[in-house]
């Protein structure tokens, strides 16, 4: 026997659909053990029944996490397509500054803004309050999400450059009232950029110096409250951003060393806390950017080399350089395993394989692009539109005016049938996709 009531303790609706998403009663997001299919509570770790461990996603790019290119794939297959999407906003809410990110999870949406303010909605019930609380400093580097925890990432004193990090508990945001609990915070001998990337019980951390010289570091046992101090494994010059494969449970980032690429490799399958392997690269190109903005399916690593941003293709397996893609790619993200769906600086475009196919021009592109399975690529641009690509067939489009036309659409996610929006002045928008 399964328990199948509302997990929430003021609700315990006994009348719940095995399939259902949400409680009907309470409206509250239902996180179902894939063991015993029991309902549990958004960001809950364990199931309340079984007590097994409930599964992180394994999503290529889930929006949730926040990769280095704020690229995202939603599951959920929303029922419409282009050209026949609209979005009607649900509800907005402000920041003082700039939102620099919105990440989705667990039915909630997390927004931080730029000076350390963050914003929790719960998406089925919009009219309550977002619960806000702040903190010290600037955010540069994107927050995650993982196991029911928010890492933030910030700097903490400005002059010598300075910062640290936050593991917030998420799971008492669904009591009344609302409470987050700081697990553990730390101070670094640098700031973190780029992005925070939780993996297993493991954080990886870019961190940038006042000097311009690049370290990534790792900080081990995350999940309990006694993290260890952060280990430098990589000290140099040129470093890419890191990435991870949850399938293949490896963490990636190139590097270069007297002017060889170098593929780095940390496999989880190992256990939990692996060392650093390192492979050069044959026939790679010389001409590294200063931060390579890298992402990885199975053994392939994307990567965009040189003044030209050209998308290149590695292949960790083989170790080698695979195949250039394409130029002047500002961002991108992939669809599948077969079909990757670029944004550069001139448009989108997807890839079958080496080919590319129908370049859409789309110069003022800002953010983006976030993935809606089967359906759409999604990005936000320039004049405070959001506009949908179709996937099977990017030439038909969509288009919604957001926010106004001189307010850039800088941040996207999408969570079910919903996206959320920020832009540069600080607004954040609710939409849900309809037709
Ligand atoms: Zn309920
Ligand atoms: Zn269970």
């Amino acid at each position: 026997m399964n328990r199948a009531d509302c997990p929430y303790i003021d609700c315990q609706e006994e009348d719940i659909a095995v399939d259902a998403a949400v409680c009907p009663k309470c409206r509250r997001w239902l996180k179902r053990c894939k063991k015993c299919r029991t309902p549990n509570r958004s960001f809950s770790n364990y199931c309340r029944f079984c007590r097994g461990e409930l599964p992180e996603s394994n999503e290529f790019w889930p929006g949730c996490k926040g990769g280095p290119q704020r690229i995202g794939l939603n599951r959920y297959v929303i029922p419409y397509s282009p050209p026949n999407l609209k979005l009607k906003e649900i509800i907005n809410f402000d920041f003082s500054s700039r939102c620099r990110s919105i990440l989705a999870n667990d039915g909630y949406l997390v927004a931080v803004s730029e000076n350390g303010s963050i914003k929790i909605m719960d998406l089925n019930r919009v009219e309550k309050e977002p619960y806000t609380f702040t903190t010290d400093g600037n955010i540069l580097a994107e927050p995650a999400l993982h196991n029911g925890t928010l890492y933030i990432g910030n700097i903490r004193n400005q002059q010598v450059g300075k910062g640290g990090i936050y593991a917030y508990t998420l799971g008492g945001i669904s009591l009344d009232p609302p409470e987050i609990n700081l697990r553990w915070d730390m101070d670094l001998k640098g700031a973190p950029v780029q992005a925070v990337l939780p993996f297993d019980d493991r954080i990886y951390l870019n961190i940038g110096y006042k000097d311009g010289h690049r370290e990534i570091h790792v900080i081990d046992n995350i999940k309990g409250s006694k993290p260890t101090s952060p280990t430098c494994v990589y000290n140099g010059v040129r470093s890419s951003t890191l990435a991870a494969d949850p399938p293949t449970k490896k963490v990636f980032f190139l590097s270069e060393e007297r002017g060889r690429l170098f593929i780095n490799v940390f496999d989880h399958s190992n256990g939990t806390a692996p060392v650093m392997s390192s492979k050069p690269v044959k026939d790679a190109p010389s001409d590294f950017l200063e931060h390579i903005p890298i992402a990885v399916l199975g053994a392939k690593i994307f990567a965009v080399f040189g003044d030209k941003k050209d998308l290149c293709r590695l292949d960790e397996y083989k170790s080698s350089f695979d195949t250039k893609i394409t130029g002047r790619v500002r961002n991108y993200a992939l669809a599948g395993m077969n079909k990757q769906v670029v944004i550069n600086s001139t448009g989108v475009f997807s890839t079958v394989g080496n080919r590319q196919e129908d370049l859409i021009r789309g110069e003022s592109i800002i953010s983006g692009p976030v993935v809606l399975r089967d359906r759409a690529a999604v990005v936000g641009m320039r004049d405070g539109k959001i506009r949908f690509y179709k996937l099977n067939s990017l030439s038909v489009q969509d288009e919604s005016p957001v926010f106004g036309s001189n307010e850039k659409v800088q941040t996207l996610a999408a969570f079910k049938d919903m996206i959320a929006a920020s832009n540069h002045k600080g607004k954040v928008k609710l939409l849900k996709i309809i037709n």
